[in-house]
């Protein structure tokens, strides 16, 4: 019997719950990947995150090839192509891995449909991407979690899964059938070129599932044990920087987790334990992000908080502009943005602040800043860039009323010697360690090296943040 496995963001063969299930069930497994035009032409794609995808799905070709079997690429509407392929082929059944995004919910709903019409098996209620289902974890009344702290004390005493077995030795298509699947829509896999997406810089991660296992290696050889402090500063490479391969399934979250259980296991002093013990929570975090969009799609939509529904933001479109290009005046808020537009990817302290002065300080919408950092984003991902935002913006889940961060007093915390300052703001590199940490560059400095003034007043800002703030409190 031929098995169809579908891969939407588990792009490997390792440790992977639907495709060894598929294996299980059948020698005869063979891959599908679908460039889907709905996700392919929204607004917020990233070239630099296609351009990773695109070179992921060339490594799992290979992989399956070295397997036995293939991998084929579709350019179609997942809904009629899927069961299109299972039919022409005379599948017996079609398996995936579930997801937790509203979008593939509802698609996935239709193929449903669509495959039980034609008589074909579905098998697509397996949890993958992360560790622990939405359904195990619950408060004691039974509702979904909206609090991250009691659900890592829940989340943390619930067991996870082993690393699962390696695709190997499965049996691909006959020639006759692969001449099917080309009928029925099989296409070489495309460059990101060919589908419009240009980025020619270096990734932060090569793509694949063995450079992704090498990260893993690496970090959790030296750099996760002393996660917790070097993790702030975004002039070191303190964290895994393994957040695309995350997004794309290109690890094993098992995988991923069982390294920092052998971590754990070999560290000698407590002090290293709370280091990786710090790492398990931010893996946390992105479960918790996950499970809040499962059992909450309403947050896809905006705010959470009733008191930022109706949100008096300004609509200042040079502000916005000078936000996304680095030209805010503030180092460290430019320092981030360039980053994020040279490299496809910003450090975690500096996403915080630059959406904290997106909101705080320009008082311009969150929902600006979410789809800006999805259209430049390698990682970029609903459900942690969504929750990253609703954070920051204070109009999320997280209890505190207000946070607001002041660029000066993170910078001084973060980078002290302004080494991430001068990386990414070329402009900055000869003038004083003290201006460029207290924001404080002298009028005529800024000036003689080409550095914008500060668009706004911090103080004055904040100020007006938080009176709007309290007016819609009283409202709402
Ligand atoms: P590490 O510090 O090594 O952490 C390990 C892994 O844990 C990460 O790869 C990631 O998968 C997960 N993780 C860590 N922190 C968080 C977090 N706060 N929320 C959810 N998951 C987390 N992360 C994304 O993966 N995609 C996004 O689109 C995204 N957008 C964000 C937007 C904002 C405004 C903020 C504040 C955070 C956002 N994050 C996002 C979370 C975090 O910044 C990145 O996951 C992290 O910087 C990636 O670097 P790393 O792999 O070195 O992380």
């Amino acid at each position: 019997d031929l098995i169809l496995f579908w891969h939407r963001r588990d792009l490997r063969i390792s440790d992977n719950t639907g495709l060894a299930a598929a294996k299980r069930r059948s020698p005869k497994v063979v891959g599908v990947f679908c460039l889907d035009p709905h996700i392919l032409e929204r607004d917020d794609v990233a070239p630099v995150r296609v351009t990773y995808m695109i070179g992921c799905l060339q490594k799992l070709q290979e992989r399956y090839a070295k397997a036995g079997s293939e991998l084929l690429i579709l350019h179609a509407d997942p809904v009629q192509a899927i069961p299109a392929l299972a039919e022409a082929l005379t599948a017996k059944a079609v398996f995936w891995n579930w997801d937790v995004e509203p979008y593939s919910q509802e698609r996935d709903r239709t193929i449903i449909n669509a495959l039980k019409e034609k008589g074909i098996e579905f098998l697509n209620q397996n949890w993958d991407q992360i560790l622990n289902s939405p359904d195990e974890i619950r408060t004691g009344g039974n509702q979904p979690y909206t609090v991250y702290t009691p659900f890592w004390k829940n989340w943390i005493t619930k067991p996870k899964a082993q690393p699962l077995e390696t695709l190997q030795n499965v049996e691909g298509l006959t020639e006759a059938e692969q001449k099917i699947a080309k009928l029925a829509g099989a296409i070489a896999l495309p460059s990101a070129k060919d589908l419009g997406f240009i980025w020619d810089e270096q990734l932060i991660i090569p793509p694949g599932e063995a450079a992704a296992q090498e990260r893993l290696e690496e970090f959790t050889a030296k750099a996760i044990t002393e996660y917790q402090e070097q993790r702030n500063f975004p002039a070191v490479d303190g964290t895994s920087q393994l957040s695309a391969a995350l997004k794309f399934g290109v690890i094993g979250i098992r995988t991923v987790w069982q390294a920092t259980i052998e971590a754990l296991e070999n560290s000698r002093s407590e002090e290293t334990a709370v280091n990786i013990r710090t790492w398990q929570q931010e893996l946390a975090w992105r479960e918790f992000y996950q499970h809040a969009m499962y059992n909450f799609p309403e947050l896809a939509d905006g705010a959470f908080r009733e008191t930022f529904k109706n949100f008096p933001w300004e609509t200042n479109e040079e502000h916005f502009q000078a936000w996304c290009e680095g030209r805010t005046g503030y180092p460290i808020v430019d320092a981030a943005m360039r980053q994020l537009n040279e490299s496809g990817w910003m450090h975690n302290r500096c996403r915080m602040i630059v959406a904290s002065f997106l909101t705080k300080d320009l008082l311009i919408n969150p929902q600006l800043g979410e789809k800006y950092f999805m259209q430049k984003l390698i990682d970029g991902d609903l459900s942690a860039n969504n929750g990253g935002w609703q954070w920051s913006a204070s109009s999320g889940m997280d209890p505190k009323p207000v946070r607001i961060f002041n660029p000066a007093s993170q910078t001084q915390k973060f980078d002290p010697e302004g080494e991430y300052i001068r990386q990414w703001v070329s402009e900055l590199r000869s003038v004083d360690t003290e201006y460029l940490v207290t924001g404080k560059i002298p009028p005529l400095e800024r000036h003689a090296v080409g550095y914008p003034d500060p668009i706004v007043d911090h103080k004055i800002q904040q100020n007006q943040f938080k009176l709007r703030y309290q007016q819609q409190k009283n409202i709402s």
